[in-house]
């Protein structure tokens, strides 16, 4: 199928509008993937929900949401590299495909290369496989530690503790925050519409951007609990102070 101007909206639409949940929303479990569909989905354009509809009705029933972790639950060892980028922790955040993205193994890539299915497959199953993967990639791109260091694989061997258990950082970030403030990711999305305040969505469509946003996101002072009393106690947005540490370090068990 040729990039139609209609393909093409479509395509910006929901990377321009996924791309609006940069509120403080960054928790990608499964709630979070698909709190990012449902936001997409209430700012489809008439053309672009046209589109999107009739994709997904190649699966009755599903919606944005209900398909938005189809990419995590069918991983495969090809796949499994879509799902992230690793940046230098001693880096400038700077995305260089050549170091960042080696064999386009990367979610930058991986997004670009869906995105371009989406519109090019010439199959309706194979543009709605597209589907599935851009609007699931593009809340990962979004994580701010699937575009972490690769030192510590994107905070997942940081260990915390948070909200009274042990985790780690990724986890944290991926599902903890998320449940620990709404576990209705209908809610929780119609919470972030409300807030965006008519707001039309995030113009920047280029992941490069959002990658090299999340990095910069993982390297401000307070990101990373403190390293000297680890396992520790993290509040978001918050460094704890060192009797926090000590005393969660009292308490908790690492694995
Ligand atoms: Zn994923």
């Amino acid at each position: 199928m040729s990039e139609s101007p209609l393909n093409k909206a479509l395509a910006a639409s929901l990377i321009g509008i996924c791309a609006v949940v940069s509120l403080p929303a960054h928790a990608w479990g499964y709630e979070g993937h698909e709190i990012v569909a449902d936001v997409a989905q209430a700012y489809l354009t008439p053309q672009a929900r046209q589109r999107v509809d009739a994709l997904l009705a190649v699966e009755p029933g599903a919606t944005l949401a209900s398909i938005s972790t189809w990419a995590d639950k069918h991983r495969s060892p090809t796949t499994s590299k879509w799902h992230y980028v690793n940046f230098d922790r001693n880096g400038d955040c700077t995305y260089r495909p050549k170091i960042n993205c080696p064999k386009g193994r990367c979610v930058v890539a991986a997004l670009n290369k869906e995105i371009h299915r989406l519109t090019a497959s010439r199959t309706q199953q194979g543009r709605f496989k597209a589907l599935r993967y851009v609007v699931h990639l593009v809340g990962d791109a979004h994580q701010p530690l699937h575009a972490g260091f690769g030192d510590d694989r994107g905070g997942n061997r940081y260990q915390v503790h948070a909200f009274g258990r042990g985790t780690n950082l990724h986890a944290l970030w991926d599902t903890k925050m998320i449940q620990q403030i709404d576990r209705n990711p209908s809610d929780y999305a119609a919470r972030l519409v409300a807030a965006a305040n008519g707001q039309p969505p995030v113009t920047d469509t280029n992941p490069v951007a959002w990658v090299e946003s999340g990095c910069r996101i993982d390297h401000e002072a307070g990101f990373y609990p403190p390293t000297s009393c680890r396992p520790t106690t993290w509040r978001a947005g918050s460094q704890c102070s060192t009797s926090d540490c000590c005393r969660a370090g009292n308490t908790w068990q690492p694995c």
